[in-house]
């Protein structure tokens, strides 16, 4: 994606085609970054049902990745995830 100059911009800075969230890749402004412990996971769900970037993939009921190109690096997930459990961790990115 080519950055627009500003005369290129829709006047109010108005977001006009719909459903195009997935072509800006909000990941570049994580600090943090979730690691999933899959040993320590219950596969709860309860983090994906939190994450507010639906960058938690799941596959046949389990996780399976994060999708980093989408997750900002929140945190919820990992505050969401069972205190006895804490399989998800909060990592500086490099
Ligand atoms: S850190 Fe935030 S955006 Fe990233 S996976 Fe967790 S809840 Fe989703
Ligand atoms: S909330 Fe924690 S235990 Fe539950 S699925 Fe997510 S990582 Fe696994």
């Amino acid at each position: 994606m080519s950055n627009k100059k500003w005369k290129e911009i829709p006047i109010g800075g108005l977001i006009l085609e719909p459903g195009n969230s997935v072509k800006y890749k909000t990941g570049g402004w994580r600090v943090f970054r979730p690691v999933h412990d899959p040993t320590k996971c219950s596969n709860c769900l309860i983090c994906w049902i939190y994450c507010p970037d639906s960058s938690i993939i799941v596959k046949n009921g389990k996780i399976e990745k994060f999708d980093y190109d989408h997750c900002k690096g929140c945190g919820i997930c990992a505050r969401e995830c069972p205190p006895k459990i804490k399989a998800i961790k909060m990592v500086k990115e490099e």
